[in-house]
């Protein structure tokens, strides 16, 4: 049931107060005698009705089965009607159920600008219609020049041109899918992109974008102004924040409408970011190399600390093996001297981790003790006793931490190598 029909002064246009011919829906709706009036698809008789909810169109006197215009229902109806008033209020001409040369569309509305240079068909597509017949109908256009805008009430699953709008009786919102791009900055000083850096350069901003519903008003002025473009959006963090509605949960479409400047504004924030990287290049090169000095320094401390733990794994070895060839010697000299069979304490602390030799309780000599752990302490107690060492090297190094009187008796090393 359209909301135009032909009438002996012209095309009367229900959506106009005045009808488009400069008369009042009173002068046909409900008048006697009766206005004549003719579908302008199938052209038999037509009478003016009001809807429940108030929406002003036109019906077939005796139903019409085979009209085009037939099977629209009041939700269209009132789709239509609201999309040619957001058209009239963006200052575009709106035409109802426009046919094109030769009948090859006809749009619900059609939209001129006011210098006729861009015409843009809205299709209110409230019932199922396939995918192909939509294609096929937007490259219809496509051949006339002429932009088109799908309004569905369900899901956009493809690449077309269309919007998801929900209505109720009051109110008609795009529910998307629609973006807009939204930019943060960090603060100061504290920038999440270079969180890696000791210094950090002020936040170059960080773009996402997001979902957005708007009433079909604000949406219709959108593509009148050329303000909204069908497009794939260029990588942001878009936030998958999906519409509103329940049912459009879990769905994001590939191409959104959103506007020229919020693209422009995405390139601007990815090339501040660009330019911002390129000047952090050298601080992070300075940063990776002072991270290599690091690491090599490290392996070079742990593998002096590896050799220095096998020197002194030798020096211990060779200390015992010293102590344990003086040991026989040492035990003999002590018998012949004192007449008594002497007994040792191996490793003594009190000695400086000497061999201490031992007649009954007293200490009477100590063999190879270690130079480096003799205090003055342990000095006062080797000068009561005669220190046996296996080389004059040794001796020296011994003598120089004792008393200058100390006692000591070089023995010549039995085995060969040790002189
Ligand atoms: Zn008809
Ligand atoms: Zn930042």
């Amino acid at each position: 049931m359209p909301l135009i029909a032909h009438a002996s002064g012209g095309l009367i246009d229900s959506t106009l107060a005045d009808l488009g011919i400069g008369a009042s829906w009173q002068s046909v709706h409900r008048v006697r005698p009766r206005v004549a009036l003719c579908c302008t698809a199938c052209g038999r008789s037509m009478h003016a009705k009001v809807s429940p909810l108030g929406l002003r169109f036109f019906a077939h006197d005796a139903a019409q089965r085979d009209c085009p215009l037939n099977g629209e229902t009041a939700a269209h109806r009132l789709l239509k009607s609201a999309i040619a008033a957001a058209v009239r209020r963006a200052g575009w001409h709106a035409e109802l159920e426009a046919a094109g040369p030769g009948q090859r569309w006809r749009a619900d509305v059609l939209a001129v600008s006011p210098d006729g240079s861009r015409r843009v068909a809205w299709e209110a597509q409230l019932a199922q219609q396939h995918v192909d017949e939509t294609r096929a109908r937007t490259a219809r256009y496509a051949e006339d020049g002429v932009e088109v805008v799908w309004v569905f009430d369900r899901l956009v699953v493809d690449d077309l041109p269309a919007v998801t709008v929900e209505l109720d009786q009051h109110d008609i919102q795009v529910a998307g899918p629609v973006a807009r791009l939204v930019v943060e900055r960090c603060p100061p000083e504290k920038c999440s992109r270079y969180s890696d850096l000791p210094s950090r350069p002020p936040c170059p901003g960080h773009g996402r974008w997001e979902a957005v519903t708007l009433p079909l008003d604000v949406f219709v002025g959108l593509i009148c102004r050329d303000d909204a473009v069908h497009t794939v959006l260029p990588p942001a963090d878009l936030s998958r924040r999906e519409p509103t509605a329940p049912r459009f949960r879990g769905f994001t479409p590939r191409r959104w409408w959103t506007s020229p400047a919020y693209l422009q504004h995405a390139d601007t924030v990815r090339h501040a970011q660009a330019d911002t990287d390129a000047s952090m290049t050298d601080l992070r090169e300075q940063l990776q190399q002072k991270q290599e000095r690091d690491v090599r320094r490290q392996a070079t401390a742990a593998a002096r600390r590896a050799k220095e733990a096998q020197q002194h794994e030798a020096r211990v070895a060779a200390l015992l093996e010293r102590q344990q060839q003086l040991q026989p010697i040492v035990e003999r000299e002590v018998n012949e001297r004192t007449g008594t069979t002497p007994w040792v304490l191996k490793g003594d602390p009190e000695q400086a981790m000497g061999v201490s030799v031992l007649c009954g309780s007293l200490v009477v000599a100590v063999i190879c003790p270690v130079a480096s752990r003799i205090t003055t302490d342990i000095a006062e107690r080797l000068a009561e006793v005669t220190v046996y060492v296996a080389s004059n090297h040794e001796k020296r190094a011994i003598a120089s931490l004792c008393r200058p009187d100390q006692r000591f008796v070089v023995v010549s090393d039995p085995s060969p190598g040790h002189a």
